[in-house]
């Protein structure tokens, strides 16, 4: 047995306790609800009953209990949005993240967006953090300024060239204000277009409605930077046209005006050791153009809705901070945190007595950013909510199918009673395994199914 587990690349532990779960009389059912789950890492466990019963008679129609379940137990999907916590569910995140942007480019009938979307101004922005201290790069020469020519994937990069001169109070709290500079961006912006249509800020709502979705990037420097779809719309959202001198011209050279005005910067006042600083966007500001098809510099729709869904994932991991709250600075040590993110931690826990509304301490490992990862105006398109409805909808639906059980909600003559108990969460070390087998089976169907989509775009 150790030889197949050596083979499997697992210990033997973990491949005996897979033997054990695949050869449970349970497991069947067990692999039925994982899937429903997505392959979740972390499943919630709950126990509990339901029924249903005729209102009028009390007959009982249908009766479910985690009684006859593996274990008693159902296990439903933990949701959690971090690739590191759980892929599973951090692939269904990007998914409708994926969809959400996607909606609000080509349309989606099913979720009240027309297809005539596509005729809108909108553009791809990308609005990034200032310099905080030179950190070591790629530059076109290819030297960087340290003297070595790094190779992609060395870890150096985005790192301070001198840790001790860098910023790190500055970079944090940019971070931590970043949500509040966009809200004065998009204040801003709405003025911008305004004044080139020679409107008042009140003339323009009754003809122009902005909508944007965005997401958060954290830079290998660890600092936080927005990419957004930004759309001009009627004032009835995006089934109404915008007027024609709405143009992607015009918004562009808005987002230019906007970013730069001194309206979007946000003083943080001088505290202690901590001077006075002036929080504003960077001067890397990059706005295209999204086409149906490539062209150009323009980017298609179908890029940027991939583009926004990799994002929504990733959090603050891939600058080598933790995926979770930092309780104090030993934690930092004892889990080996690289010294740029540590540092940043650091500057967190140094600042939350100085700046105690900013809650710098709770955000550390975010590296002070508390802002959403992903975010929209209100009539971008649909929700998540929206969508996780539609899916629970639908499993809801067939569950009931098989069962040839009428809608509750549609059926007024059913009553429905339930009782559930959270009982756990969690895997066993086999079932680990397992679960991220069907997650990886899951994704590759998906990925097949979302391909195959993107083809029959592309010929429509
Ligand atoms: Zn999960
Ligand atoms: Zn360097």
């Amino acid at each position: 047995m150790t030889d197949t587990a050596t083979l499997a690349g697992l210990d033997p532990d973990t491949f005996g306790d897979l033997l054990r779960v695949a050869g449970s009389p349970g497991f069947d059912r067990w692999r039925d609800q994982v899937r429903r789950t997505g392959g979740c890492a972390n499943p919630i466990h709950l126990t509990g009953w339901t029924l249903t019963k005729d209102k009028a008679t009390g007959q009982a129609l249908h009766h479910y209990s985690t009684e006859d379940e593996p274990g008693g137990r159902l296990r439903v999907a933990c949701g959690n949005r971090r690739a590191s916590r759980c892929p599973a569910c951090a692939w269904m995140y990007a998914a409708d993240t994926y969809h959400l942007i996607r909606a609000g480019l080509a349309g989606d009938q099913d979720k009240d967006v027309p297809a005539t979307v596509r005729d809108h101004p909108r553009v791809f922005a990308t609005l990034t953090a200032p310099s905080f201290g030179p950190v070591h790069n790629r530059p076109d020469s290819g030297r960087c300024r340290c003297g070595t020519h790094h190779a992609p994937d060395d870890d150096a990069l985005g790192t301070p060239l001198d840790p001790d001169t860098y910023d790190y109070a500055a970079a944090v709290l940019f971070n931590n204000h970043a949500g509040n500079l966009w809200q004065r961006f998009t204040n801003r912006l709405r003025r911008e277009i305004a004044a080139r249509a020679g409107l008042t800020q009140r003339e323009l709502k009754e003809v122009v409605r902005v909508s944007y979705g965005k997401v958060a990037e954290f830079q290998k420097r660890g600092a936080v930077h927005f990419h957004a779809v930004v759309r001009l719309d009627g004032p009835a959202g995006p089934k109404d046209p915008p007027p024609s001198w709405a143009t992607v011209q015009l918004l562009t050279d808005s987002i230019h005006a906007a970013v730069v005005h001194s309206y979007t910067s946000i003083t943080v006042p001088a505290a202690a050791d901590q001077p006075a600083r002036e929080l504003r966007w960077g001067s890397q500001l990059d706005i295209r153009p999204i086409r149906a098809f490539e062209a150009g510099t323009d980017i298609t729709e179908q890029g940027v809705a991939s583009y926004v869904a990799k994002y929504a994932t990733k959090a603050a991991e891939t600058t080598g901070t933790i995926d979770r709250r930092v309780g104090n600075r030993e934690v930092l040590v004892l889990l080996e945190v690289p010294d740029h993110p540590r540092r940043l931690i650091e500057a967190c826990f140094d600042l939350d007595g100085l700046y105690p509304d900013r809650r710098l301490r709770a955000w550390a490992h975010m590296l002070g950013f508390r802002g959403h990862f992903s975010s929209k105006s209100r009539r971008y398109s649909t929700t998540l909510g929206a969508l996780r409805q539609v899916r629970a909808d639908y499993r809801a639906t067939q569950q009931r199918e098989e069962l040839g059980l009428s809608d509750p909600d549609q059926d007024p003559t059913v009553l429905v009673l339930t009782d559930w108990q959270y009982a756990g969460q969690g895997h066993t070390p086999g079932e680990s395994v397992l679960a991220a087998s069907i997650a990886r089976d899951l994704q590759l169907n998906r990925e097949t199914a979302r391909e195959a989509l993107a083809l029959e775009g592309d010929r429509s």
